[in-house]
């Protein structure tokens, strides 16, 4: 982000008043290049992974400096006397800052002649990523129009604020990081959400886990598939009363390294584990299919005794 913010907020004092859909799209793109994510990951979710401030955010502080630097700049400056008469100009810099800052309750550190410009800036900068992060929980937990199902149904569950993770930060390798992140913004290829593409889209209680009769989510897949048992996470010290529910949150809000590293590893053996044994699986099947064709039980049998093998 510190390469790619310099590039994408250039002179944005100027023009960073409104949001851009181009900026923030070039801004979601490297997110989820980070975070090694398809394109159909969520934005709101990366955010939220990443800790990233919008761009219009970024660019609606950097416009409030240089606004707050005019406003203290001495009054014999001719640039402080066009800026105090554009205040009153309908649609000008200034004009539109003193009304942004009104409506979001920020006019009278603005204006305020006592306090300093690092006060003020900062309080601003409080404020707008404040709005920022409320803006992307309303986001998180909004259901509207996706009745069938959300992207975002199991990283709600255990993210609360937007902040980067700990996993972010942490140097683990570059595969094990995206199974890490694809699970946690709920488009890991598990069967709750591969439905949702369908054509028409699964029933969320149709998507069943192919190893057992349980629904296919991250939480079954993680802490509860009698299938994946073997490499299921029992190092954690999860209590007997626990729910897989509660394991689930507590597995994907740990705060220890060694812990974070243990489940990153985990979650890619399960990973591998599922693509081994769904191609197994194929591969049998068209096996019988070819032996069956040309009438040799002989070899049906054998792939029987291999495949108990
Ligand atoms: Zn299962």
């Amino acid at each position: 982000m510190n390469q790619l913010q310099p590039i994408l907020l250039y002179c944005a004092t100027i023009w960073g008043l409104y949001g851009h859909r181009e900026i923030s799209n070039i801004q979601n793109r490297a997110g989820g290049f980070f975070l090694s994510v398809p394109r159909n990951a969520s934005n709101c979710a990366v955010q939220g992974e990443l800790g990233w401030r919008t761009c219009l955010t970024q660019q609606q502080i950097e416009s409030f400096r240089c606004f707050v630097k005019l406003y203290h700049m001495s009054e014999d400056r001719l640039t402080n006397k066009v800026f105090r008469w554009s205040m009153n100009r309908k649609g000008s810099f200034s004009f539109n800052l003193v009304k942004l800052g009104r409506q979001w309750l920020l006019y009278d550190t603005l204006l305020s002649p006592t306090s300093g410009i690092n006060c003020k800036i900062s309080v601003i900068k409080q404020r707008l990523c404040r709005l920022d992060e409320e803006k992307w929980f309303s986001e998180l937990l909004d259901d509207v129009g996706k009745a069938i199902g959300n992207k975002l149904r199991t990283y709600r569950l255990f993210k609360k604020d937007c902040r980067p993770e700990l996993y972010v930060r942490y140097i683990i390798s570059r595969h094990r990081q995206s199974n890490l992140s694809k699970l946690r913004c709920g488009i890991l290829p598990l069967n709750i959400e591969i439905g949702f593409y369908s054509k028409p889209p699964t029933p969320i209680n149709q998507r069943l886990c192919p190893f057992c009769d349980s629904a296919e989510s991250e939480a079954h897949f993680l802490v509860n598939c009698a299938f994946y048992h073997d490499l299921n996470i029992d190092e954690f010290s999860f209590s007997p009363d626990d729910s897989n529910h509660l394991k689930f949150i507590m597995v994907m809000n740990t705060t220890e390294i060694k812990v974070l590293k243990l489940v990153a590893y985990t979650i890619n053996d399960l990973c591998y584990k599922k693509k081994a044994v769904t191609f197994l699986i194929y591969f049998t099947y068209v096996l019988f299919y070819i032996c069956h064709e040309h009438n040799r039980p002989d070899c049906i049998l054998y792939i029987f005794l291999v495949n108990l093998c």
